[in-house]
């Protein structure tokens, strides 16, 4: 019994260290597996961070370069930084930022602003760039004068300003004042290029003229002898008379075709103006056409008139009341009305020229229609009408106004637009140098017109010895079936041609 008791007891001890073994291996075998566990987190770890590629994000609030106000206070625009990763993204923490630098606010430059923020033993920067810039314009301050009412007429009457620049300082000498209708407006543009504009209201405009044109503000005409403006008025909204003060400024030549444009204005001492414009379309007349009388015709004309002869000449003519053309100068003055008894007894006044100096006449086109204007003056002071019967001193074939290139060639086509007939001669008396005698005259022009049908004839009633002729010139014409007749604006015109 002992001994089984005995072996029973080393049987369960057996037991008990088997057990115990058992139970330290467990423990070992757990540590263990814990260990390489724990590794392969670590090691996975590791590379994760590796692969991962942390780094730092800077969140930068506006740009990377701003303009920063001169003399205004600086305050960053903000800037964040956390950290970023392939695989775990980004962190919700926010790094520290530290920032290099400063803003200077009263001096122009350009500054860095260098922001760092730290990870993983390693600076992160970024850099912002400020620059300091002027973009305020200068202030400009107007100043008023009590009581004061500007006028128009007088012009605007500066009451001052001022201009103040921060930078520039006082800015006054540069500023520019413009004075408009109604305002006046204020200009000064500092040292970077900031402007600024005031206006003042005036009430300028207010106390201004208007000036009203009469007639049509655009017109066309035929080209003609004359041409009367059909005049304007000047008021202010008082009802003011300024008509007297307004100036004109071009003028329509009615005789030339072309465009023509005439300001009306009156100008105030600051150089303001109000303005009319006038258009006038000058049109190339109309000329009928010449026509050969059906019988034979002696035209007798005589240039270079009036003169002391004029009269005697006159009677003649009246006596056998043969109607004949006069080519009148402004030469003799003392002998002017028998331009007017000319006209009132029939017969035709032609323009020939004001002063026959042919280096004055043939100077250029204004030239001549000037010289001609003062004819057709005197014409019109004596007859009450303006001539379209024109003949050139030399005749449109004159070789004297060759200092002038091609003047005829332009005066004749010149003329002619303007509704005015030139006319040359096909009989030459031979008075104007070739003879001084009498018969000779005669012999010439019975000469010059036998066998022909038409004949304009050119003599001189400034010669007496010419004059002297005529009337048997009549006689010899009647005698022998010539009718005489004064020019018209449908008579044959017996053109030399033109030679310059
Ligand atoms: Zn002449």
């Amino acid at each position: 019994m002992k001994d089984k008791n005995i072996k029973s007891q080393i049987i369960q001890e057996n037991v008990e260290e088997k057990e115990k073994s058992t139970r330290n291996k467990g423990k070992k075998a757990f540590i263990i597996t814990v260990c390489v566990l724990m590794s392969i987190i670590i090691l996975l770890v590791a590379a994760a961070v590796f692969l991962d590629e942390r780094h730092v994000r800077f969140y930068i609030t506006d740009e990377l370069e701003i303009e920063q106000e001169l003399g205004e206070e600086f305050v960053d625009p903000g800037r964040e930084a956390v950290t970023v990763g392939k695989i775990f993204g980004e962190s919700p923490i926010h790094l520290h930022v530290s920032t290099e630098g400063e803003v200077d606010t009263e001096n122009l430059g350009s500054y860095q602003l260098k922001y760092t923020a730290r990870h993983m033993f390693h600076d992160y920067s970024v850099t912002r760039t400020v620059n300091v810039v002027d973009t305020k314009p200068p202030v400009i301050t107007l100043k008023y004068k009590e009581g004061y009412e500007p006028n128009w007429f007088t012009g605007y009457e500066e009451e001052g300003y001022e201009a103040v620049d921060r930078l520039d300082g006082d800015v006054t000498d540069k500023v520019q004042c413009e004075i408009g209708d109604d305002k006046i407006v204020y200009t000064v543009t500092d040292s970077h290029g900031n402007t600024a504009t005031v206006e003042r209201k005036s009430g300028y405009s207010d106390t201004a003229p208007h000036i009203e044109l009469l007639g049509d503000a655009e017109s066309e005409i035929y080209a003609s002898a004359f041409y009367e403006d059909p005049g304007f008025t000047a008021t202010d909204k008082q009802g003011n008379d300024y008509s007297g003060m307004v100036q004109v400024e071009g003028a329509v030549v009615p005789y030339k075709a072309g465009d023509y444009e005439v300001k009306y204005f009156i100008e105030n001492p600051q150089g303001k103006r109000v303005e009319a414009v006038r258009r006038v379309k000058v049109l190339p007349a109309e000329l009928p056409d010449s026509v050969e009388p059906d019988e034979k015709t002696i035209y007798l004309t005589f240039d270079d008139g009036p003169g002391p002869y004029t009269d005697q000449l006159l009677d003649v003519l009246a006596e056998y009341n043969v109607k004949a053309t006069f080519f009148v100068t402004c030469l003799g003055q003392k002998y002017n009305d028998c331009i007017g008894r000319a006209y009132r007894e029939g017969h035709s006044i032609g323009a020939h020229t004001a002063c026959h100096n042919y280096y004055t006449v043939y100077a250029s086109e204004d030239a001549y229609f000037d010289d001609l204007e003062q004819v057709q003056q005197l014409i019109h002071d004596q007859t009450g009408e303006y001539t379209s019967l024109v003949r050139f001193p030399g005749g449109s074939s004159n070789t004297v106004s060759r200092f002038n290139p091609g003047i005829m060639t332009r005066l004749s086509k010149a003329l002619t637009d303007s509704g005015y007939k030139y006319f040359d001669w096909n009989v030459s008396s031979g008075d104007a140098g070739e003879t001084t005698d009498t018969d000779v005259v005669v012999e010439n022009v019975v000469n010059g017109c036998s066998g022909k049908k038409t004949s304009v004839v050119l003599q001189h009633d400034v010669k007496d010895y010419s004059v002297a002729a005529v009337e048997r010139i009549i006689n010899w014409g009647l005698r022998n079936g010539y009718t005489f007749r004064a020019l018209d604006i449908t008579s044959p015109t017996s053109h030399h041609g033109i030679a310059n």
